[in-house]
């Protein structure tokens, strides 16, 4: 059977188009990751999670996913709080080792989180400073082609060569800033100009050698190295949060296709904001949140995810606490549901007159209009009112007439196609872990496939704090059992 089409919102075309991926029914994808300093607040964990759900609707849909997710480990912020309280004589090697010690331990922080919530891991999720040489041969080959320039240790994207750009946050050229240079990874779009690609290091600061003297890569470059080293010269899907468009995914497909000479990425989708309480999250506010936060006011992360997820990614979400109390009644609603389902009807025969419906037709029209509504740019308001409403007519169909035992199995199987995405109603908990240890497991088959050795054992590591013994078959495949 051929994967359902799914359409989504196209920064590019600002149209909602169905997504055609470059090999039929496998979708490559690529999500911007994150700066591993410090922990992930309810912001950008709306946009993991709402990446999440774009990826899960896919594989749900019947496609497979590559899904590569980069790990930023060498920024401006992570050098700042990396390198305190170093000595300043402290050599190339000690604050290597003082930027590494800060960003693994982020990093695992990180992954604990996106585990909490049940976002599939990628299938690859490399570290910046693993791709150094890729990113130094980009810059070569865009020096090569006339599109950046050396000034004193540094590299920078001349944007005057490249006739489109500004074309994905639509940059009014003649507005632009063509010549000047900025140092900073981060600006405002009215003060487009050409970007850093390769820093010299300043004292103090870790660096890497390169044909233009000590130093490390831009921010942005590492996107577009691992982008087209693992993905590939054309990307289907590449996400991010709004806030990415520019200077970001402005400056990446400057790069890509400055570099290569075609169109890198066929559909750019970016998640929108969110409030804490209707207003902007500040620390001086009071009303900035980890999920860690969130989980020590006794939140279940379920009940974070499913509010996340019940809202659609392009709006505003405005979270709120009341909010997070809806999302609970909804989802108790939904589990005591499935429970019924699950019994044998013995409740049935007490409920007033309603006009009886047939339970088959009625999740198969629910099931129409759950991915009817998916498939339009991941419309889940709707796609769930369509769950609420089966839940509606069924319970009552069942309080006259108790459901046949293959009745009830469609009503199932319909809670689980529909919990594959939202992931908040498993069967059971082996559910939720088996399709966590199935990820961890092709991505070490795919890290091994690369001679990633090091991103091979720490799967494997992971997979054995998780409790997870691994089975290699005769077949090639690998199995898996608790320990
Ligand atoms: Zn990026």
């Amino acid at each position: 059977m051929s994967p359902r089409s799914i359409s989504l919102h196209n920064t590019l075309s600002r149209k909602v188009e169905p997504v055609e991926p470059l090999e039929p029914g496998v979708v490559t994808l690529y999500t911007c990751g994150p700066t591993v300093y410090n922990f992930a607040h309810i912001g950008n964990l709306r946009t993991f999670l709402f990446q999440d759900l774009m990826k899960r609707t896919f594989l749900a849909a019947g496609y497979q996913v590559r899904h590569c997710m980069n790990i930023t480990d060498v920024e401006d912020k992570i050098i700042r709080d990396s390198q305190k309280g170093l000595d300043p004589a402290a050599d190339n090697a000690a604050r290597h080792a003082a930027m590494k010690e800060l960003t693994d331990r982020y990093t695992k922080f990180f992954l604990d989180d996106t585990a909490a919530l049940r976002i599939v891991e990628p299938t690859y999720i490399p570290r910046a400073t693993a791709y150094i040489p890729q990113m130094i041969a980009l810059v070569k080959a865009l020096e090569e082609r006339g599109l950046a320039y050396p000034r004193e240790g540094s590299v920078y994207y001349r944007i005057a060569g490249l006739p489109h750009y500004g074309c994905l946050a639509r940059l009014d050229r003649d507005g632009m800033k063509a010549g000047v240079s900025v140092d900073a990874d981060e600006y405002e779009r009215d003060s487009a100009q050409d970007f850093v690609l390769w820093k010299a290091a300043r004292p103090g600061e870790p660096y890497w050698e390169s044909p233009w003297g000590p130093g490390r890569p831009g921010w942005h470059i590492e996107c577009s190295a691992m982008g087209i080293e693992l993905l590939g010269e054309r990307v289907d899907i590449h996400s991010g949060g709004v806030d990415l468009v520019f200077p970001h995914h402005e400056n990446e497909i400057a790069q890509s296709e400055g570099c290569l000479g075609h169109q890198w990425v066929s559909t750019w989708v970016h998640g929108e904001f969110l409030l804490v309480e209707g207003e902007k999250m500040s620390k001086s506010l009071g009303n900035f949140f980890t999920l860690r936060d969130l989980m020590a006011k006794g939140v279940d992360p379920s009940t974070f995810r499913f509010t996340i997820q019940s809202n659609h990614y392009r709006k505003v979400l405005n979270f709120s606490f009341e909010g997070l109390k809806a999302s609970e009644n909804a989802l108790r609603r939904i589990r005591q549901f499935r429970k019924r389902m699950e019994g044998d009807g013995s409740a049935a025969g007490e409920g007033a007159w309603k006009a009886s419906v047939d339970p088959m037709a009625r999740v198969e029209a629910a099931r129409e209009a759950f991915w009817a509504a998916m498939a339009d740019d991941l419309n889940t308001p709707e796609a769930l009112a369509a769950l609420f409403t089966l839940i509606t007519d069924i319970n009552a169909q069942d309080d006259r007439v108790a459901l046949t035992p293959g009745e009830r199995g469609a009503v199932l199987a319909f809670l689980d196609e529909t919990d594959a995405i939202f992931a908040c109603w498993p069967h059971e908990e082996e559910d939720a872990l088996g399709a966590e240890v199935e990820a961890l497991i092709e991505r070490r088959r795919a890290a091994k496939a690369a001679k990633n050795w090091p991103e091979a054992d720490a799967v494997r590591d992971r997979l054995k704090e998780m409790g997870i013994i691994l089975e290699d078959r005769k077949d090639g495949t690998v199995g898996w059992r608790k320990a």
